[in-house]
């Protein structure tokens, strides 16, 4: 069962704290020149339209990236600065660049150097074919139409000893959330010098306090936090808040979190904007 498509939610409040997360981790890896890897366990198609009719449906990009590029917040500029340059002619679209919005694959390309890598992971057929046809001409990315959380262990350690693994599941199965507390330990026992980050959609509060708690059971350390939302939690109302939780943070993405979130919070959800930062575990 794959009906999960996120043409649907591309550029979103959910997709701006997730690629500005990833956008921080991926320039503070690029201040070595030494390689690193890329690993996305769920890719997506890897590039998106505001013009399809997807995307249209709900326009759910209005209440993210729409917002947030007519009023700035400061210290988003490298995610804005990777956004806008998803061009057209890049591309090989005739669309308008404003209309274009990267998924966490095509971030990645854009700030991948000569001497790292990317493997990505997505098993939807059709997101496949686009991810595959979008990164064919990269000799530094590997595409594969298997399962991202068996993709992954069987991943590690990579060569570079250094990297960034997104686990980014739909969590239309339910299963996803025990799935990526087991996955993370086992990633976790082959990389443990590895930058995790998990995205979570806040949907049934209780749910994520069980996933939270899980992780917090495997003694792994070196766990943050973040949360941003457009209002506070419901019950039964679809996601009012997304997360991502990250394992081996760079040492300065809490600070600049706790600076971002009131005001992202603030610029995308107006008065009923929420956020969390919080650290799950210390050394
Ligand atoms: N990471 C993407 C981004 O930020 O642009 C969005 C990914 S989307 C939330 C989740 C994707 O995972 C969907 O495209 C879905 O088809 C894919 N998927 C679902 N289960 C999977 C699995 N077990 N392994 C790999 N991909 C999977």
């Amino acid at each position: 069962m794959l009906s999960y498509r996120h043409a649907f939610h591309a550029g979103n409040f959910a997709d701006v704290l997730k690629h500005l997360i990833q956008v921080d981790i991926l320039s503070y890896l690029q201040q070595k020149d030494k390689p690193f890897v890329y690993i996305d366990t769920h890719s997506g198609a890897g590039l998106y339209s505001f013009n399809s009719e997807e995307a249209e449906k709900n326009a759910e990009y209005e209440t993210g990236i729409t917002r947030l590029k007519a009023r700035p917040v400061a210290g988003c500029e490298d995610y804005l600065q990777v956004v806008a340059q998803v061009k057209p002619e890049y591309d090989r679209s005739s669309i308008s660049p404003d209309s274009l919005y990267p998924g966490s694959p095509r971030i990645a390309q854009i700030m991948l150097r000569e001497q790292d890598r990317a493997q990505l992971f997505e098993l939807h057929p059709q997101d496949h074919q686009r991810l595959d046809e979008l990164m064919r001409r990269d000799r530094r990315i590997t595409v594969s139409k298997s399962d991202g959380f068996k993709g992954l262990v069987a991943a590690l350690p990579p060569k570079e000893r250094r990297g960034l693994v997104l686990i980014d599941p739909p969590y239309e199965v339910k299963s996803d959330y025990d799935t990526v507390v087991s996955t993370l330990e086992k990633a976790h026992r082959r990389f443990a010098t590895g930058i995790y980050a998990l995205w979570y959609p806040v949907v049934d509060r209780a749910r994520i306090e069980q996933m939270v708690q899980g992780l917090k059971k495997t003694g792994i350390p070196r766990i943050q936090l973040f949360e941003l939302g457009l209002s506070a939690d419901t019950e039964g109302r679809g996601m009012t808040s997304s997360g991502m939780i990250v394992i081996n943070p760079p040492w300065t993405l809490k600070n600049k979190m706790d600076e971002l979130l009131p005001q992202l919070a603030e610029r995308l959800g107006g008065e009923q904007g929420v956020w969390k930062s919080e650290e799950l575990a210390g050394e």
